[in-house]
């Protein structure tokens, strides 16, 4: 009897310590899009789930270690960047000049410390540089030739503008332009479009985490939208539309056409909701995406998670690149629905 009770305290001890564990987990996504079975083969979606787990542990594991939610989601983003495969960093979708014009930012939800950059040529890690127009700057966006040649003198990583160019996005440019067709204005239903995978997602990428301090942070990196005008800029850039982090809320990064992000305000939009309506992570999330966007007629989504470690990842394509971990039992790599 007594050895009963023992193993009964000794398990209530033990569930109440699992129960009291503080939730951390990091969401990332890879973008939105018209992705299905079958315009993407078995070794893309392969490629793709793999990439998107790299960056998700190399995040989760600082997380784990007890780093900041501000160091995993770089860590997160820089790993999306270097890939080819995602439109942000190397691979970054070209504007109608035929070179790679990048946006990004972060946001910190403990200080609603943000920083951003819009347009960079150059910089191998856009993420990075909003990271330090955050932290080294009294700004919040550089854009430009100044944003470049702050990253520089800071000391960040620099590349020609070659190395973003992909041979699939080059291909694509020239398809684009010779047909006159833009995604930010497509002629054709997007998911009629023949052009291959490239031409049916956004592709942008994005994290937010919790950390052990349940401190909250968010990051955006993006190429834009293929064939954009020279120097347009989209909503990945922008603090409130494209990201936002707030300790009181939550995080969010969105991805999608981004004229719609913006006119909506769409990641600050979710976090108003839960601070002024006291609506929960998810029904926020999936309102701003499923009526205030549905409505307005803009595509994309978005992840989310708060204080809780609860998680969203609302979308109103047929796919978004996206993968979760938590401590409290997500974890998951998607594409589909
Ligand atoms: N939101 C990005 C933009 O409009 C595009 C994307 O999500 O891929 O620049």
């Amino acid at each position: 009897m007594k050895r009963l009770l023992l193993l009964l305290a000794m398990t209530l001890t033990i569930t109440s310590l699992i129960g009291q564990e503080k939730p951390i987990g990091i969401v990332i996504h890879g973008g939105a899009g018209y992705m299905n079975q079958a315009n993407l083969s078995e070794a893309e979606i392969e490629a793709y789930e793999k990439k998107l787990n790299d960056a998700l542990s190399i995040g989760y594991t600082i997380l784990l270690e007890g780093g900041t939610s501000e160091e995993a989601i770089v860590a997160a983003i820089k790993t999306l960047e270097d890939s080819p495969l995602f439109n942000a960093g190397k691979g970054s979708v070209l504007c109608n000049e035929e070179i790679a014009e990048m946006d990004a930012s972060i946001m910190l939800g403990k200080t609603l410390n943000a920083g951003a950059v819009a347009g960079v040529q150059l910089t191998k890690n856009p993420i990075t540089a909003a990271q330090i127009v955050m932290t080294k700057s009294p700004h919040v966006i550089l854009s430009g030739k100044g944003a470049d040649e702050f990253a520089k003198k800071s000391g960040l990583a620099m590349e020609k503008p070659a190395y973003f160019i992909t041979e699939q996005n080059l291909e694509r440019i020239k398809l684009l332009k010779s047909e006159d067709k833009s995604e930010v204005e497509p002629t054709l239903p997007i998911d009629k479009r023949k052009n291959g995978i490239n031409d049916l997602k956004f592709g942008t990428v994005g994290a937010v985490a919790l950390d052990q301090n349940g401190d909250l942070a968010a990051g955006t990196s993006s190429g834009g939208m293929a064939n954009k005008k020279n120097n347009r800029i989209g909503d990945s850039p922008i603090i409130g539309a494209g990201t936002y982090a707030n300790n009181q809320s939550c995080a969010v990064s969105c991805t999608g056409h981004g004229e719609y992000f913006i006119r909506l305000a769409v990641a600050h939009e979710v976090s108003a909701l839960m601070i002024h309506r006291r609506w929960d992570l998810d029904k926020a999330a999936s309102y701003v995406i499923h009526q205030e966007l549905e409505n307005l007629g803009g595509k994309g989504g978005l992840i989310a998670m708060d204080r809780q470690g609860n998680v969203s990842m609302p979308f109103n394509t047929s796919s978004m690149f996206r993968a979760v971990k938590t401590n409290q039992g997500l974890s998951e790599v998607s594409i589909f629905k």
